[in-house]
């Protein structure tokens, strides 16, 4: 018996691509495959669509067979019969999944529609944002790389749209599978069309069938007033194209806070040091603020210390969530200078000599002598 043409037992065309070549053995193993089809003759057509596979999907024995048909393999080893050993080649990537019960379902029931349009995936992007940005609120732009709907196919993948063959337009396939338990039927996802029901004459060249192309845009992102480190906004749309023409995912931004130089940050309130001289301490004077958007004049009285805070209330940041406003804290850092002059230390050391104890200090004296 003269051996069929490998192209004829694929049923594909001599300039068929490796997607059609592909297709075309999923769709005969899955019909003639022995865990599924007992009928006789079937096994022998499944090794005949294997061996046919083996070959074609492989670009240099392709080329050998289409160069010198079934003589190509007829001196190397070979099976029965002649022609290509397919023996070790690994169909594994065919296979898996050839009786999958589709999107999750349960083999006892069909799985749902699996042309349902799915929404794509959401993304997350970082964005480092200045302090008086975070305080202030403020407008930046960002170029975000996502993946958009292919403006060449809009998305569908290729030209020339007729109904699928395979499925007759439903998406699904539906295949009897025998096991331990019975056979039942299972409805899996059209290998042909990819559960679309549809197929296209040609492939769009600029998605390559995705329908899908990478793209980068520009995107203003407005910064809220406030906004902490690890605050989150959500720009609905700006995420990822969805598989099958559903709408995009969204995009969301984490922000993270910088460091300012002066002012520190606790929640809404806002701190700043405010260093000062030992004799402005001791004395008493007047020192200019400046606050997030204005400067004020602050007294700080005679005798003051270290640590000592002020509070000028409502002028922190805005809280994100509510109406409210934090306060804006001065704390007061008096600076004890570590070179003096002749003059300042003769100064100083006549200063020693006056009694400067006062009731804290004679109190832990007391302590001391106990
Ligand atoms: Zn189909
Ligand atoms: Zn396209």
């Amino acid at each position: 018996m003269a051996k069929r043409d490998y192209y004829d037992i694929l049923g594909v065309s001599k300039d068929a691509s490796d997607k059609d070549i592909k297709m075309a053995f999923r769709r005969l193993a899955k019909k003639y495959h022995p865990d599924v089809n007992k009928e006789p003759g079937a096994e022998e057509k499944f090794k005949e669509a294997q061996e046919a596979y083996a070959v074609l999907s492989d670009e240099s024995r392709r080329k050998q067979y289409d160069q010198f048909g079934h003589a190509a393999f007829e001196n190397g080893g070979g099976s029965a019969g002649g022609g290509f050993d397919f023996s070790g080649f690994d169909f594994s990537d065919i296979f898996e999944n050839l009786f999958d019960f589709g999107m999750g379902g349960s083999p006892f029931g069909f799985s749902s529609s699996s042309r349902r349009k799915s929404k794509g995936n959401d993304s997350l992007l970082v964005m480092e944002v200045s302090f008086m940005e975070a305080a202030l609120g403020a407008k930046k732009e960002i170029e975000i790389t996502t993946t958009d709907t292919c403006p060449e196919c809009k998305g569908k993948g290729g030209f020339g749209e007729h109904s699928c063959e395979e499925c007759h337009g439903s998406g699904t396939i539906t295949s009897k599978q025998n096991t331990l338990f019975g056979s039942f039927l299972t409805k899996t996802t059209c290998p042909t069309c990819g559960g679309e029901g549809v197929t296209y004459d040609k492939v769009c060249s600029k998605c390559h069938g995705k329908g899908r192309v990478k793209t980068v845009k520009t995107v203003e992102v407005k910064v809220p007033e406030g906004v902490d480190d690890g605050n989150r906004i959500r720009l609905s749309g700006y995420g990822e194209a969805s598989l099958n023409g559903g709408p995009n995912g969204d995009l969301y931004i984490e922000f993270k806070v910088k460091e300012h130089d002066f002012y520190m940050r606790d929640g809404a309130d806002v701190y700043i040091n405010l260093p000062i001289t030992i004799t402005e301490a001791i004395l008493g004077c007047k020192k200019d603020v400046k606050l997030l958007n204005s400067t004020v004049t602050l007294t700080i009285p005679a005798g003051t210390n270290s640590g000592d805070k002020h509070r000028i209330k409502g002028k922190g940041i805005k809280d994100v969530n509510y109406h409210s406003r934090g306060d804006f804290y001065v704390i007061v850092n008096v600076v004890t200078p570590k070179k003096l002059s002749r003059e300042q230390k003769k100064l100083i050391e006549k200063l020693e000599a006056t009694d400067l104890s006062d009731k804290t200090i004679d109190k832990y004296n007391k302590f001391v002598r106990q």
